[in-house]
């Protein structure tokens, strides 16, 4: 076990020691400023600390730097861009972990158009692989707030959702293989890009979403698609959130699932985007109950623009929009997803806040929204709600800011009562208290609370069968220990 063999804090000067005579000094950061950057949150909310940062070149060096970490027993803490939200990426014993970042590994090994794949290296930031896809005609469809700054091993580890989930699915659905260092050093290649392998169960899928509790990703094997290059954006607004639902499914059917995005927005959306951006346009003008903003794409024979246009003028008869824009231009649509983008800043500058990332039934969704919300202000009527996100996928974001004027105790207080608040009425929704971004260690006792026997005595005997001595990101997920 990690805790029997861990060294103390005295014996630090000389784990670092062991570890550069192990790795070379090329590979291992030590200066506490150097380490601090790996150990901070995006949020900048937590800071913690770790022995050491290691940096491997290539798979090979991942393999040893594990071996190394088994050997000298110490916990092993997977990075990528850092960016994941539910702090699964930073050490929580600083003493007995390591940061292992990836971001060295970030080589782009090839992409095929003919065979519509690419192969790509873990610690490849996710827009620099869509640009060098998007040369070559294609596509990879994962896109995100983050994507300038994460990377496709975290990617895949958290198998990330993002903006176009409801054409090309979660991560999960566009990996087609991958190489992951297993915590006994070994390497598992897996690197096919055959899009039918029915030998038996496909590995693969238990790395997706682990959160690096099962091993290292070094590289992965993608699906791309043809680069759509025809895009309409249009920010509409609506009467209300039933109708957003109700416009969905009609989007759904009448733009022949090319709809690429479909985000829902609340009215303050605006007003936290300029507090982020000032400059921002606003596009509409008034104040309406609801708006989304939404995306079809194609590429090839279709014709989007006058799809759009069709669409547009069907729902405006009908009423189910009341007032819409359409990006004229790229600019137009860029400024456009700004304010979906702001608001996420916007909502920063209010200070701390409680942050949810909740999915149920879609068609439950309008009355999750209503209930959650009337169960907070109830109980605090001076917060404010702002419930918005990818509600194509039944996925929202229903976040709460505190009253202006607490203390920082007084709005820890508030943010913790919310979360449950809200959290015991998803749970009357059978929804899920994670939809796309992980468990982290910030989820972890939610996540335990809920986990039915069955689905905790798997993931027990496949931590126990992988990670034997509960190295590979201890803390992360579940609280993994044998007796339980
Ligand atoms: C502004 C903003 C917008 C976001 N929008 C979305 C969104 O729309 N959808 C969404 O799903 N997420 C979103 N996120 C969350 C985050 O970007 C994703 O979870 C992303 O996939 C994390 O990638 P990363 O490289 O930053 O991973 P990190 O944060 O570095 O790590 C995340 C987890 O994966 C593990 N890990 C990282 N690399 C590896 C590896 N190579 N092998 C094994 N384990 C590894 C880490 O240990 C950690 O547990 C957003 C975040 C921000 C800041």
């Amino acid at each position: 076990m990690l805790t029997e063999n861990t060294k103390s804090r005295d014996e630090g000067s000389s784990l670092t020691e062991r570890l550069i005579a192990a790795l070379g000094q090329d590979a291992v950061l030590i200066d506490p400023d150097d380490v601090a950057r790996y150990c901070r949150d995006w949020h900048g909310d937590v800071t913690t600390g770790a022995i050491a940062v290691l940096r491997p070149r290539s798979t090979a060096e991942v393999a040893k730097a594990v071996k190394a970490c088994s050997k000298f027993g110490l916990g092993i803490v997977p990075q990528g861009g850092n960016t994941g939200l539910v702090l699964g990426g930073i050490p929580d014993a600083p003493e007995h972990q390591v940061v292992l970042s990836l971001e060295r590994m970030s080589a782009i090994r090839t992409i095929d158009p003919d065979d519509f794949s690419a192969v790509v290296e873990a610690g490849c930031i996710l827009s620099t692989f869509k640009d060098a896809v998007a040369e070559k005609g294609m596509f990879f469809p994962l896109a995100l707030g983050a994507q300038g700054t994460c990377r496709i091993g975290g990617n895949v580890s958290t198998n990330a959702g993002g903006i176009n989930v409801l054409r090309y699915g979660m991560t999960r659905e566009l990996v087609l293989g991958l190489e992951v260092v297993l915590p006994d050093g070994t390497i598992f290649d897996g690197l096919s890009t055959l899009r039918k392998d029915n030998r038996g169960i496909d590995l693969k899928q238990i790395f997706i979403g682990a959160e690096g509790t099962l091993g290292i990703i070094t590289a992965v094997s993608v699906k791309l698609t043809p680069y759509p290059d025809q895009v309409a954006t249009a920010l509409l607004a609506l009467s209300s959130l039933d109708d957003a639902i109700r416009l969905f499914r009609r989007a759904r059917r009448d733009c022949c699932d090319l709809m690429s995005a479909f985000e829902f927005m609340p009215p303050l959306a605006f007003t936290l985007a300029q507090e982020a951006m000032p400059a921002l346009p606003i596009p509409i003008a008034g104040d309406y109950p609801a708006y989304v903003l939404m995306e079809i794409s194609g590429s090839g024979l279709v014709d989007i623009e006058s799809l759009m246009e069709r669409f547009l003028e069907g729902v405006m008869e009908d009423g189910l929009v009341v007032d819409g824009t359409v990006a004229a231009s790229q600019a137009q649509a860029r400024n456009l997803w700004l304010i979906r983008e702001g608001m996420n800043e916007g909502q920063a500058k209010r200070g701390a806040h409680m942050r949810t990332d909740i999915s149920v039934s879609l068609s439950q969704l309008p009355q999750f929204i209503a209930d959650a919300e009337k169960a907070v202000t109830d109980r605090f009527p001076d917060c404010v709600c702002v419930s918005y996100g990818h509600v194509g996928d039944g996925n929202v974001h229903l976040n709460v800011l505190p009253a202006a004027g607490l203390s920082a105790g007084e709005r820890q207080a508030v943010i913790y009562e919310t979360k449950t608040i809200v959290n015991t009425v998803v749970d009357r929704y059978q929804g899920s208290i994670s939809a796309e971004h992980g468990i982290g260690r910030l989820k972890r006792a939610d996540f335990e609370e809920r986990l039915p026997g069955a689905r905790r005595k798997l993931l027990t005997a496949l931590k126990q069968a992988i990670d034997p001595e509960m190295i590979m990101n201890p803390g992360c997920q579940l609280n993994f220990s044998v007796n339980r």
